[in-house]
């Protein structure tokens, strides 16, 4: 069935609030504070350049959550390697007895993952790592920042991995961090026609939901120069035999795992952004939405808060509830053009309720909305009550 394009943004998008022209200090805990990093198109190529580098490959096993996305093992298997799912429990913690009980001597590396930007405890889980000789990658998809204790978050495991896209406004971009120098051949850029489409589409996705609006005045016709532009580009390769896309699937919503990606960095206007954002401004608007939507949803019927509370060291990715009648409802928020995320909705094949109970319940039952800074109180006030009048009259 085909939904409307959602009414108020998913992810963030471009706006004059929390930007600056004037480079911005990080001034907030995040992956960033690792000791090393490197910017490519998206998490999942962050992931495979992780293993790549810690020598993951033939007949090696990887540990992976069993509550995930594609994107999460596709890397496994770019490098030749198995995954072996590990339970988690009914909070989205790990299972570390279950993970103990499958962690097998062909066992080089684990993934724990962070889910929706609440730090996991990975102490028990860095020292298994330590005593076996295992990697350890911290999936910081959802929490590019935060704490663990009194460590930066993506500065517990040997690599950790973030999503650019999922909390500042760009159209491509992702992290790889390390603990140690990283060792793999130099990442360079994908070129003009990349570059060019990652402005464009971050201008153009910003106008659609009425930011910039002054700068739009000035943009609007030149983005009509945009298909154009796209023709040129087009003619242009296949003149020279080119047929590898100008962007990766990962930038539009896609799920796979394209290896031309792999030695291709984050396009300069993404480092810009990220560079000229306000990071305390962002950690302060996620928050305060995630607070906002948490007070109008937290007590009502027929659904149920992940998380009770926001702590602290919490910078959420989005707001997870769990919906007790998931097939009913979402059909009916989808066409009112609320945005939903279904994180784990399609667990890879063969993972089941026999491999982990929790994690098909939760792929089944947690709908997640945005808290990104880039929404108004007068979105999050139609998007809270419209879901509220779906979920009230729909049990
Ligand atoms: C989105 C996601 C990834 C992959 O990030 P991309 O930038 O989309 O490649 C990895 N792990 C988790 C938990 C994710 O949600």
């Amino acid at each position: 069935m085909d939904f409307p394009k959602p009414k108020i943004p998913t992810q963030a998008v471009l706006s004059g609030s929390g930007f600056s022209l004037k480079k911005q200090p990080p001034d907030f805990p995040s992956i960033l504070d690792a000791n090393h990093n490197v910017f490519v198109t998206s998490g999942r190529i962050a992931i495979t350049l992780a293993l790549m580098d810690a020598k993951v490959g033939d007949g090696d096993a990887v540990m992976v959550p069993a509550y995930h996305c594609s994107s999460m093992i596709e890397p496994v298997i770019q490098v030749n390697a198995r995954p072996v799912f590990y339970r988690i429990n009914e909070d989205t913690s790990v299972d570390f007895q279950d993970l103990v009980k499958k962690c097998s001597p062909d066992v080089k590396a684990i993934l724990g993952t962070h889910y929706f930007g609440f730090p996991q405890d990975l102490g028990s889980l860095r020292h298994l790592c330590d005593q076996r000789g295992i990697v350890l990658i911290e999936d910081c998809a959802h929490a590019f920042f935060g704490t663990l204790g009194k460590h930066s978050i993506g500065t517990i495991g040997d690599y950790s991995i973030a999503s650019i896209m999922k909390f500042f406004p760009v159209y491509d971009g992702g992290c790889l961090a390390s603990r140690n120098p990283l060792d793999f051949p130099e990442i360079t850029s994908a070129g003009r026609g990349f570059e060019i489409k990652s402005i464009l589409n971050t201008v153009e996705n910003s106008l659609y939901y009425g930011r910039l609006a002054s700068l739009g005045l000035f943009l609007k016709p030149p983005l009509r120069l945009k298909d154009l532009l796209w023709e040129r580009f087009k003619k242009r390769r296949s003149q020279s035999g080119g047929n590898i896309p100008l962007a990766p699937g990962s930038s539009d919503g896609g799920y796979g795992l394209d290896a031309n990606w792999l030695d291709k960095s984050m396009s300069r206007f993404s480092r810009y952004v990220m560079d000229h954002s306000n990071h305390r401004k962002i950690v302060e608007a996620r928050r305060y939405n995630f607070l906002r939507i948490h007070e109008k949803l937290s007590t009502l019927p027929n659904c149920e808060p992940l998380f009770e509370a926001l702590p602290e060291h919490v910078v959420p990715y989005v707001y997870p509830l769990k919906v007790q009648n998931p097939q009913g409802v979402f059909h009916l928020m989808k066409k009112e053009g609320i945005p939903i995320i279904r994180f784990g909705e399609f667990l890879w094949n063969g993972v089941d309720e026999s491999i982990c109970p929790n994690s098909v319940y939760l792929s089944k039952t947690v709908f997640q909305f945005p808290c990104n800074q880039a929404l108004t109180d007068t979105e999050i006030n139609w998007m809270t009550n419209l879901i509220a009048e779906i979920i009230t009259n729909n049990a």
